[in-house]
């Protein structure tokens, strides 16, 4: 039995982290669920976004799922997303971005993954103002979170037997920081010697990722790149309602959909849950239950395929919880 920290989040998460809790329920694997809060209901019931309760829960689990978190825009609370990364130093993201047949997308059997840097780089949120016209963010790189990052990409690719590793940076004008970056990255490369390893600066990444993208497997790059090529990526497979994510740490890994609350849907059982079932099955993954994974992303791709129950982003017209019961059947039926 796992013990797992369950985020439901705000706007649509409560509705797609309930289909994905379904579909996980139907793959066997024994799960108790530790539900805790952040976001609007943590605020309206615990005064805080990110109650001290929810952060010790995800760190006694080591495992976490979680619906989409709103920010405010403008003034009130900061991310709590970039929060909880920071808190619990999670200094992966993980972004695998797979395609389905019956998701109208630009190209078939795209698949690719950007791991992406998740704790330094222009996000390190170090920016003032310089007088009442110029602003300065600066841009960290350090070798630890460089060469930590790349070994992540490698021992992953070995694990899911991949081949290749390309390092995206703009080392040609960034000397310091990326050629930091892409130091720390050759280092590391070279502990690896049966994993190809090329390096790509990130504009001719870009164009070649639209025009060439089987031409890649895993990609690592520092956080501004990754934010990027990542959607890049997602936009390749036909969107935000099929693009799962997970931030991994050392001790805890927190999986999570993509996209986010979406609020004009909030309680309108209309939005696809395949993301956040999808970050189920990556999560299952990490917990080492590779057949039960294996049978959701399976049952997922039966559910796309033949198109009779699915959202209307994917031209359907079911609901959430009826094309998660859909997905939730197909798991069973395999099982
Ligand atoms: P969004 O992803 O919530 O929604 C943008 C649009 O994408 C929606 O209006 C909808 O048309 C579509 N969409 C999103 N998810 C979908 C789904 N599952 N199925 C079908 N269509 C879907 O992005 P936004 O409007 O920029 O952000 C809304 C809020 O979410 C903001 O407060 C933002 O900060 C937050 N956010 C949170 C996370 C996170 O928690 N990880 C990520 C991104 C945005």
């Amino acid at each position: 039995m796992y013990k797992v920290t369950l985020i439901r989040g705000d706007g649509i998460g409560p509705e797609v982290v309930a289909a994905a809790v379904a579909v996980v329920e139907a793959s066997g694997v024994a799960i108790a669920w530790e539900e805790a809060l952040a976001g609007e209901e943590a605020l309206e019931r615990c005064g805080t976004p990110l109650p001290e309760k929810t952060l010790a829960s995800l760190r006694e689990t080591g495992v976490g799922l979680k619906g989409p978190l709103t920010t405010p825009i403008g003034s009130g609370y900061r991310s709590i997303n970039v929060a909880l990364r920071k808190a619990l130093d999670l200094y992966v993201n993980l972004r695998p971005a797979k395609s389905y047949p019956g998701v109208r997308s630009l190209y078939r059997d795209i698949d690719l993954v950007v791991v992406r840097e998740n704790t330094e780089d222009l996000y390190a949120g170090v920016e003032h103002m310089v007088g009442p016209d110029a602003a300065e963010s600066i841009k960290i790189i350090t070798r630890r979170a460089s060469e930590r990052i790349v070994r992540y990409a490698f021992d992953y690719t070995r694990r899911q037997g991949r081949r290749k590793i390309t390092a995206v940076h703009k080392a040609n004008i960034l000397k310091l920081s990326d050629g930091l970056f892409l130091e720390a990255a050759r280092t590391v490369a070279a502990q690896y010697p049966a994993i190809e390893f090329e390096e790509r600066i990130v504009d001719n990444m870009a164009m070649q990722l639209v025009q060439k993208p089987h031409l890649y497997d895993v990609m690592v790059m520092p956080n501004l790149y990754g934010d990027i090529l990542s959607d890049l990526c997602a936009g390749l497979i036909g969107g935000l309602g099929v693009a799962p994510s997970a931030n991994i740490g050392d001790g805890t890994a927190l999986f999570e959909p993509v996209h986010g609350s979406a609020p004009k849907y909030r309680g309108k059982d209309q939005v696809n849950p395949t993301a956040t079932i999808l970050s189920a099955a990556l999560m299952l993954r990490h917990l080492g239950e590779e057949k039960a994974a294996l049978g959701i992303e399976k049952a997922v791709a039966a559910v796309l395929r033949e198109g009779q129950t699915v959202t209307y982003d994917l031209g359907g017209s079911a609901g959430t919880a009826a094309m998660g019961r859909a997905i939730a059947a197909a798991v069973s039926a395999n099982r």
